[in-house]
């Protein structure tokens, strides 16, 4: 059943109600609307809780999309009981996680301002991100980290802008980034804009970010690997260069 996805247009909700609608064969939950995001597009899904009405609470341990776009699982960890159809709970997301998820998503597209290259692979973690280019020459990493905090601490407002898929496929242009592939097949694509009327950037993309980059904190570029000839893979850090030593 489709959900209404409501982290799409708030980030910062952490908590809603909720109805069950579905409970899968291994134990996946479908509930009417969700504040909690899927993996999808080198985030990883939410985890946290949900609470029934007498307050025992269901550990959700992962989050995933069902085979359409619209279809959200939540999925239980092993040995928790089962709400049934028709229950009506509490979602709670990690929040302390997945601020950090938004954090450093937020700095994953800091990054390809930096780096204005075509991106070939990305994966958004709590600890660490990490970000592949088909790039052929070397850069030094300081340098694009001072270049990262320079757009954090320039604390510019990051938002969303909504367009129609038709109005993406018709203005390709629209897209300041090529790279990433749009979230096509809702209706609607989000482009995350940063600055005043985009001025740093913008780009389709479906996952959840901080409102201003001032939030996405020290972050740092502890390693540029050269994966192959046209490829380099750059790891983000939260802290300084020089915290892992
Ligand atoms: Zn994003």
């Amino acid at each position: 059943m489709p959900v209404n996805a409501l982290y799409r247009d708030d980030f910062y909700l952490s908590t809603c109600e909720a109805v069950v609608t579905a409970i899968h064969d291994d134990g996946g939950i479908e509930f009417d609307q969700t504040c909690f995001y899927a993996t999808s597009g080198g985030q990883p899904g939410d985890t946290g809780f949900v609470e029934r009405a007498d307050g025992s609470k269901i550990a959700l341990g992962q989050t995933k999309h069902g085979q359409a776009k619209d279809i959200i699982i939540h999925v239980p960890l092993d040995g928790e009981v089962q709400p049934h159809v028709g229950e009506k709970l509490v979602l709670h997301v990690d929040w302390p996680r997945r601020y950090r998820l938004m954090r450093m998503h937020t700095a994953c597209h800091l990054l390809s301002v930096v780096c204005p290259l075509p991106i070939t692979g990305a994966a958004v973690g709590e600890e660490e991100s990490r970000v592949d280019f088909d790039m052929a020459e070397t850069i030094d990493k300081d340098e694009v980290t001072a270049r990262m905090m320079e757009l954090v601490n320039a604390n510019h407002p990051v938002y969303l802008q909504w367009i129609t898929d038709e109005e993406l496929l018709a203005n390709p242009d629209i897209v300041k980034s090529k790279n990433v592939r749009p979230p096509l097949g809702l209706g609607r694509v989000s482009l995350v804009c940063i600055g005043e009327n985009s001025a740093v950037d913008s780009q389709p993309c479906g996952g959840t970010h901080v409102s201003e980059t001032q939030e996405v904190g020290s972050i740092y570029i502890s390693k540029i690997e050269k994966k192959g000839k046209e490829n380099r893979r750059f790891r983000i850090r939260f802290g300084t260069p020089g915290d892992e030593a």
